[in-house]
């Protein structure tokens, strides 16, 4: 097929009626399509069986140092669990916290923590502050930005390339501007474009230096063992960087088992300098006695060890990774050649992102949706819930099936393309 803008406006009115007749075949068919979350599939958590009954009521319920696992204490986790996510975030187990079972909440948490008290080398508490600005690569996940939104701090977008957030652009503001307190990550496969940051951007965002001392990079790495292909994306240590780089207590890593585990039900955490970790472990404990311990020993005693996690996830890609062949597939061979859209082809990851023609994201969501397809909400992977070019769509894979798949990308891609020839005749 040709591209779109060499076509004459006799061809682009043909190619219109053409594609309304293919869309409104579709909508006949009264279809019920969610593509909006990424949310695992039934087959991805029934992986996880196993993990309800590897601690049956016969069993011991003793951790490794003896504790009891239905009683109180053990604020920062058992010591298998911290043996083991330590080791998936390359960290030590001094340098790790095991919480409860969502990592949102503990970043919601932090960040709460942060306005109510500052971080650790705060000299006083956010929220008494004038302004506090965070930075938002984006297109990035929405959820991040509304915790920015309910806390009332100011976000600041950051454009996203192939190897991570724009440095320079990064460089620049927070050197001037000491009202500028974070950053958001998400470094291996990003939500939603799936790129993993290069050794560069992980060492400029260790060594940078900032106007507030007090600069925290919230490193979301939700998606570290979620490779999609044999060959994983490496990913430097960013704990190990700020240390060499003089700001050991600059990151505060996150990351659960949502995707691997149970999505809610699963394992969350929080890594960092052991500094930090005292620092965060005294106020947790004003909140908690401890966290779900039975729910930590669950997951230890169903992976074993990190051989066994990652054996796990080689079996999740195995689910999944045919229905993200199927969407790339089909978008090359509807999309492909007629210069109206691009996408990522993520090695790893829950999402794939479509960019449309300026302008057209919004439209091209409305109109799926008349067809029966719920895409995320255009926008919502912007600040605010404003893409400035109106262009990216979040497409999630992992829930529906192969063949649902198949017919929601159809129609979205024949959304994109009349969106597109609506522009061109305008
Ligand atoms: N972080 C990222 C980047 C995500 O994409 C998601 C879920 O989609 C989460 C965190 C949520 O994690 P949890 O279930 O541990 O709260």
């Amino acid at each position: 097929m040709n591209d779109f803008q060499s076509l004459t406006e006799t061809e682009l009115h043909e190619l219109n009626l053409n594609l309304q007749t293919k869309y409104e075949a579709f909508k006949s068919q009264n279809l019920k399509l969610d593509m909006s979350r990424g949310k695992p599939c039934v087959e991805q958590l029934d992986l996880s069986r196993g993990m309800l009954d590897s601690v049956k009521a016969e069993d011991s319920f003793k951790s490794e140092d003896g504790a009891d696992t239905r009683n109180y204490g053990g604020l920062d986790g058992i010591p298998e669990a911290k043996k083991l996510f330590a080791e998936m975030l390359e960290v030590s187990a001094k340098e790790i916290i095991i919480g409860g079972s969502s990592s949102l909440t503990m970043m919601h948490d932090t960040l709460s923590r942060a306005m109510l008290h500052g971080v650790k080398g705060s000299e006083k508490p956010w929220s008494k502050l004038p302004v506090v600005k965070f930075l938002c690569p984006s297109p990035g996940y929405d959820r991040h930005f509304a915790i920015c939104e309910l806390f009332n701090m100011e976000m600041i977008l950051i454009d996203m390339k192939h190897d991570g957030p724009d440095m320079d652009q990064i460089e620049r503001l927070v050197a001037a501007d000491n009202s500028i307190k974070g950053i958001w990550c998400v470094p291996k496969y990003s939500n939603p474009e799936g790129v993993t940051y290069s050794d560069e951007v992980v060492d400029r965002l260790a060594k940078m230096s900032c106007g507030a001392a007090d600069f925290t990079i919230i490193w979301d790495d939700a998606y570290c063992v979620h490779h999609l292909t044999d060959t994983p994306d490496p990913l430097k240590n960013i704990l190990e960087a700020c240390k060499a780089a003089g700001h050991p207590n600059r990151v505060l890593m996150f990351s659960s088992t949502s995707k691997i585990s149970f999505a809610g039900a699963g394992v969350a955490m929080l890594a960092a300098s052991e500094d930090n970790i005292t620092f965060i472990k005294k106020q947790l404990s004003v909140q908690t006695i401890g966290p779900d311990k039975i729910n930590q020993l669950r997951h230890v005693r169903f992976y074993k060890d990190l051989a066994g996690l990652n054996t796990h996830m080689v079996k999740q890609a195995a689910i999944i990774k045919p229905k993200f062949d199927t969407v790339l597939r089909i978008l090359d061979s509807e999309l492909s050649g007629k210069k109206i859209a691009t996408w990522s082809k993520p090695n790893g990851g829950y999402f794939i992102s479509l960019n449309t023609l300026e302008g057209c994201a919004a439209a091209v969501v409305k109109m799926a949706a008349e067809a029966g397809v719920t895409l995320t909400n255009a926008g919502a992977t912007y600040p605010y819930g404003k893409d400035p070019q109106d262009r990216n769509i979040r497409i999630a894979p992992t829930f529906p099936t192969v063949a649902e798949m198949e017919k929601a990308i159809e129609i979205l891609c024949l959304c994109v393309q009349i969106i597109s020839v609506r522009k061109f005749l305008k």
